[in-house]
């Protein structure tokens, strides 16, 4: 226990997060017809339990503090939601529903999802009063799909932005960075800044899938906002090489020219190689590449400021291996933790898109980056 407390990292993770209840079905139906059988919803919230399972048990966690999480306050919230859509999700955790398109939340789901949010919150409190010196808050309900007005994509009150609106305003951190490397684009975070100068958003994601329309790589802000959205929209079946590649060219030299005060990642690891709501092909070492990438670029620009916080990632067996990948970055290399083995490993990294950069993926990110010449130099 001599390590000098900036090197510790926040862990943020609520059991009642566990609560989370979005039901059986992904689409509207009300029962399981025609299977006998119930399918789990894909976001069941057992996915971060698992998570936090692997963390425990690798000792990974024995180098993490626990960051009790509060609930979002309205003041908290209004930073980028509607005080009807606050109002509209009280009344759906009465008796449990959609909070908008495809959020369902259980009876009480309000609480949890103002603990979510508020768990990123306390997150950046940690970080910047320097309790930590970064954090994970794995949270369920996800955020990043959540628009000021209404819940969408699993997603009710979005959590990256209002965590960020705090650091802005409750800690006077002017300047911060978003990178959203969930597959599925984050249309509610680019939305809340998207003629905001002072929070970069810049997303990761494969091209056109969730929500259909947005993410291409022309939206690119707009007002005093332009050249602080960056989309960089990847083909199906881009992998490890071609993800390196666009942090290499586009993600690490912007977010240098950015300077920011602090580092949030949405980090989704559905982009990952068993996910069944997406077609990337990463894998634990590929998330493990994306934290270090972010690590050094923190600690270049804003002294190591990063705060996580879980998104997507719906393969039930591994994505919480890549998640538990993530946080081991965070805590560094220790001695004392015990090496898990990821158990795709081998047939993952076999695969064509671990190794190789495929033409239409070069071809994407030649495009993002001549696009992004416009603002930055890449
Ligand atoms: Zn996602």
């Amino acid at each position: 226990m001599t390590e000098r407390k900036e090197r510790w990292v926040g862990f943020v993770f609520d059991d009642r997060y566990l609560a989370h209840n979005t039901g059986l079905a992904l689409i509207e139906e009300t029962d399981n017809y025609p299977f006998a059988e119930p399918v789990p919803h894909v976001s069941d919230p057992a996915l971060i339990g698992r998570a936090k399972q692997l963390i425990d048990l690798a000792g990974i966690s024995d180098y993490m503090v626990r960051i009790p999480a509060y609930e979002a306050s309205d003041e908290a919230l209004l930073a980028y939601h509607t005080q009807s859509y606050l109002d509209h999700v009280r009344d759906i955790a009465r008796q449990g529903g959609d909070t908008g398109q495809g959020a369902p939340i259980g009876r009480g789901g309000d609480r949890i999802a103002r603990l979510t949010a508020g768990g990123a919150m306390a997150s950046v409190d940690a970080v910047i009063t320097g309790e930590v010196g970064s954090a994970y808050a794995l949270v369920r309900p996800p955020g990043h799909h959540a628009m000021a007005d209404r819940g969408m994509g699993f997603c009710v009150f979005n959590n990256a932005v209002i965590a960020a609106r705090h650091a802005q305003r409750a800690h006077g951190f002017e300047k911060v960075l978003i990178l959203d490397w969930d597959v599925h684009h984050g249309n509610g975070t680019q939305d809340a800044f998207y003629a905001d100068p002072t929070v970069l958003f810049i997303s990761l994601h494969q091209d056109d899938l969730y929500p259909v329309g947005w993410g291409n790589r022309e939206d690119c802000g707009e007002g005093a906002g332009k050249g602080f959205t960056v989309n960089i929209p990847l083909p199906a079946g881009t992998g490890s090489q071609g993800y390196l590649e666009a942090f290499a060219r586009l993600v690490l030299p912007i977010a240098r020219q950015f300077q920011p005060n602090l580092i949030i990642i949405s980090a989704g690891q559905d982009a990952s190689v068993m996910d069944p709501l997406a077609r990337m092909a990463l894998t634990t070492a590929s998330y493990r590449d994306m934290t270090t990438m972010m690590m050094d670029v923190a600690s270049e620009t804003c002294g190591g400021r990063i705060v996580v916080t879980q998104e997507g990632g719906y393969a039930p067996a591994y994505a919480p291996y890549c998640s538990a990948a993530i946080a081991e970055m965070l805590v560094g290399a220790r001695e004392a933790i015990t090496p898990f083995a990821d158990p795709y490993g081998p047939r993952a990294t076999s695969m064509p898109a671990a190794t190789t950069l495929g033409l239409d993926a070069e071809r994407a990110i030649e495009e993002a980056i001549h696009k992004q010449r416009s603002y930055w130099s890449v």
